[in-house]
């Protein structure tokens, strides 16, 4: 028997303004964003900015739906968006953030696995890591350099075909 032992890292800032200007400002997009969540029933508003390459800013916020299986979280509203429009356009960071009316959020809040899933494959796709912002808009912030340290045994396709036969 081999016990394996698997450690993440992240950088944790304060506040926003301890970040870096870029990601700063992407905050400020993701922040942004939020103001087209449809959330009426969760009350729970998330908002992703995109950064990619050319500088361009991909936006995207929780589209909830009264059919609950039918809504569709922040994350993956952006990422889709970013696949069907500019795959061409690699993305460089991505920001992440929330925000109610009900509580208080004193803790980033973190990506669900699906969209977890979705992040790492077109990380993958792009073949190149991208940045991920977590942050709550008082503070602090998260700041992850690719998928991999959120997922260290995502799924990917070439767990569909036999190993042993390739
Ligand atoms: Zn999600």
């Amino acid at each position: 028997m081999t016990e394996h032992e698997i450690k993440i890292a992240f950088k944790e800032y304060n506040t926003l303004q301890e970040l870096s200007t870029p990601d700063y400002s992407l905050c400020h997009e993701a922040i942004k964003a939020m103001e087209n969540s449809h959330s009426p029933y969760s009350k729970f508003r998330v908002g992703v900015a995109l950064k990619l390459q050319s500088g361009k800013i991909i936006y995207g916020s929780n589209q909830e739906n009264v059919a609950y299986p039918s809504g569709l979280c922040a994350e993956r509203v952006a990422l889709f968006h970013w696949g069907a429009n500019c795959p061409d356009d690699p993305i460089e960071a991505m920001a992440v953030t929330a925000s109610t009316d009900e509580f208080e959020i004193s803790q980033p809040v973190t990506c669900c696995g699906s969209c977890l899933q979705v992040m790492a494959e077109y990380e993958k796709k792009q073949n190149k890591p991208f940045e991920v912002i977590l942050f709550c808009i008082n503070g602090p912030a998260w700041v992850m350099n690719g998928v991999d340290s959120f997922l260290p045994f995502m799924f990917f396709e070439n767990r569909l075909v036999n190993e042993a036969k390739v």
